[in-house]
């Protein structure tokens, strides 16, 4: 072959492959395409019987849950990595809407602007749900820590205006009281105070309503106490046609431990002992039932199924669904 000839199918060869990738439609390389670095709107919908279930994302935080998970178990890097994660773990805050058809509720209200800009974004994925604040009747709250009540004012104001709070009321005791602020240590305040500025506002225009242990709080939603997290923390209990959805708050943190370690505590709970137990004795239950499970701090949609295995327990994510 000669060196012309050699140049020329080197030459054919080139055009071949850039026109493949259109490069000399405009003469010259495209630029990439920018990336656009936002996520998907934070919601994921599911049918519960006749009611409506609406998870909505108020955003993820950065727990550093080697110094929070407490022993038996040591939580390392090397373990972490074993589920595929490493410290900071990157952790989901779930909210949870239900639409019985004649009511609106809202399970918990993420944090507001108490725990920082990954967080506080109930709001705008509730609207991208296609819900309106102003539409919620009643809202559940499960604890009064300040990922699960932040939520509910802004400066004062009612952020849902007409909605009736409710609460243990072991929990309003504990977190709403002067008494247990003054005494807290210094860094622990802040967790009175974000309860107390959330409630107050629906405290002064007569809209919260606590009530004392289990107590169905509307037809189809039942308040179930599991105290030990915090001293009134309860879960609550969806039933329509048969089918059940436990809403289970804080029992649980971080699936890659607590399920195959349930007996491992977290530094936020008032008492390990007790939410140890209550951990225990809800997730048997639901395990037993097949009933499906909401967790605020499992990886959105925080939806899925348990299996007992022994001593621990398996996560079966929800399949998705397009509702049809
Ligand atoms: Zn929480």
């Amino acid at each position: 072959m000669s060196i012309l000839t050699f140049k020329k199918l080197a030459l054919a060869a080139a055009l071949a492959s850039a026109s493949t990738f259109g490069f000399l439609a405009s003469g010259a390389a495209m630029a990439a395409a920018p990336m656009v670095k936002t996520p998907a709107p934070g919601f994921f919908r599911i049918m519960l019987g006749a009611f409506e279930v609406t998870a909505v994302s108020d955003g993820t935080v950065d727990l550093p849950i080697e110094k929070l998970l407490k022993e038996p178990v040591p939580v390392t890097n090397l373990a972490l990595s074993k589920v595929f994660l490493m410290t900071p773990v990157e952790t989901s805050v779930n909210t949870y809407l239900i639409n019985t058809g004649t009511k609106l509720v809202l399970i918990d209200t993420g944090a507001g602007g108490l725990f920082g800009p990954t967080l506080g974004k109930l709001i705008a994925n509730l609207k991208a749900s296609g819900y309106e604040p102003s539409q919620i009747d009643d809202i559940y709250i499960t604890h009064f820590h300040p990922d699960h009540v932040g939520g509910l004012s802004s400066n004062g104001t009612l952020v849902f205006p007409n909605a009736t709070i409710h609460a243990d009321q072991r929990d309003a005791d504990f977190w709403l009281s002067q008494k247990n602020l003054d005494a807290a240590a210094p860094d622990a305040k802040g967790m009175y105070q974000g309860a107390i500025a959330s409630l107050t506002p629906y405290i002064t225009a007569k809209k919260f309503v606590p009530f004392n242990g289990n107590t169905e709080l509307t037809s189809g939603i039942s308040a179930v106490s599991s105290y030990g997290h915090t001293a009134g923390h309860t879960i609550y209990v969806v039933q329509s046609k048969e089918q059940k959805l436990f809403l289970i708050g804080d029992l649980i943190h971080v699936a890659g431990v607590q399920f195959e370690h349930p007996e491992v505590a977290i530094e936020f709970d008032t008492n390990q002992k007790d939410a140890i137990a209550a951990r225990e004795k809800i997730f048997t239950e639901v395990a037993k039932d097949g009933a499906l499970v909401g967790a605020a701090h499992l990886q959105f949609p925080g939806l899925g199924h348990l299996l007992k295995e022994k001593k621990s327990y398996e996560w079966i994510p929800v399949n998705y669904t397009q509702m049809r």
